[in-house]
């Protein structure tokens, strides 16, 4: 299909039978009902759909495979949020007794899961620096190779052609936390990745008014996802789905605006006497290197002042919305890694994570700007 990104982004929407609404209905509803019997076993042998939302909800199939579709993939599945997204399709590759060589640099609530709770799991897990020789830490065990595309706070772009090389070599899998740079910027599947992972509730959604989360990749791992999701209870409310796809018939052209502007306070800070050093990619792709600029402030200007100063910009734990958010990694996100991880990544007190959102540009340089000057001691 050669069709251009937002034309498939805006018609994302799934054709159904029935009335002829212009865009997908709601279907909230948490069971579907059956004529007879025959029609209950018709359900099992897939010759209708839908039984239980749990199991399977319109809205949610709409999400799974609008995703799939942007990024490239033949299947997808919808979940409760990011991070259920990331277990799910964690277990649709490992078991017990398995391990997963995992980047050292990854999100708080990732890293969380994968350190505490799959190895309660006899799941077993190393990070390493994805920048460093990734092969010597393969074992005999290992299934799976997880890393980001852009990571978080620090914005390292993964190379993930090498990452895709050494797991094709050594016949490992590979699942790619796709959430900075969206398929807008990169498409890992395309690429050679087996699962993609988005938290939905950042730039898919993209309004702050969701959470969500996809996993994306070939028709068997996805069916497989499906099992775990259903399972373990991880599915989404038929309403959020809706809202996410809703969403994300803007992504193109949010991403395109977001990602000039980020470009543009990037370059602006780069200077200023209260900023020790500026975090943002110099390539991740041709449509641009990402909406997250990550600033470290110099000694000299006081982190409390900054926070305080920044008039219209809200401070939240979180990223990717319409408009422009700062955040404080060490205090939210990134809390629960161990010192010596926050120290060996530079994870400091006086980083600042900035989500660039869509207004005028120079209004949000001007913002940070005035913050920034104040903080200066
Ligand atoms: C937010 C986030 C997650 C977790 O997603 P939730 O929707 O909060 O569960 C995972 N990975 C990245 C990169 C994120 O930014």
């Amino acid at each position: 299909m050669g069709q251009g990104f937002d034309t498939k982004s805006v018609h994302i929407t799934m054709k159904r039978d029935g009335i002829p609404t212009k865009v997908t209905p709601i279907h909230q509803t948490s069971a579907f009902t059956f004529k007879d019997l025959e029609d209950i076993e018709n359900f099992y042998t897939g010759e209708r759909d839908y039984l239980y939302t749990r199991v399977g909800n319109p809205n949610t199939d709409e999400l799974g495979q609008a995703v799939a579709k942007l990024e490239g993939a033949p299947s997808g599945i919808a979940t409760s949020s990011g991070l259920s997204a990331i277990l799910v399709g964690l277990l649709s590759v490992v078991k017990s007794g398995d391990h997963v060589l995992a980047s050292n640099d990854l999100y708080g609530g990732t890293y969380e899961l994968l350190a505490n709770e799959l190895t309660e799991f006899g799941i077993e897990v190393s990070f390493i620096s994805f920048d460093a020789e990734i092969e010597e830490h393969i074992q005999p065990n290992t299934v799976l190779l997880y890393t980001e595309s852009i990571t978080n706070p620090l914005l390292r772009v993964e190379n993930l052609k090498k990452v895709v090389e050494i797991a094709k070599k050594h016949q490992l899998k590979t699942m790619i936390d796709n959430t900075f740079a969206t398929p807008y910027l990169v498409q890992p599947y395309v690429l050679g990745v087996d699962l993609v992972v988005h938290s939905a509730t950042k730039y898919l959604g993209g309004h702050s008014d969701i959470t969500a989360g996809v996993v994306v990749g070939s028709e068997n791992l996805i069916a497989n996802a499906r099992k775990k999701c259903v399972n373990l209870g991880a599915n989404l409310s038929p309403f959020e789905a809706w809202l996410t796809v809703r969403g994300m018939k803007t992504l193109g052209v949010r991403m395109e605006r977001h990602v000039q502007n980020a470009q543009k306070l990037a370059k602006s800070l780069e200077e200023h006497p209260a900023v020790r050093r500026v975090y943002y990619p110099t390539f991740v792709s041709e449509q641009g290197n990402g909406a997250i600029v990550t600033i470290e402030l110099a000694e000299n200007a006081d982190i409390d002042t900054f926070f305080q100063s920044l008039a219209w910009i809200k401070i939240v734990a979180t990223l990717a919305g319409v408009e422009t958010t700062v955040s404080y990694p060490i205090g939210t996100s990134h809390r629960n890694l161990p010192e010596a991880a926050q120290k060996e990544l530079g994870i400091t007190k006086g980083l600042v994570r900035i989500s660039v959102g869509i207004e005028e540009a120079s209004d949000i340089i001007e913002a940070i700007t005035h913050a920034l000057n104040i903080a200066k001691k």
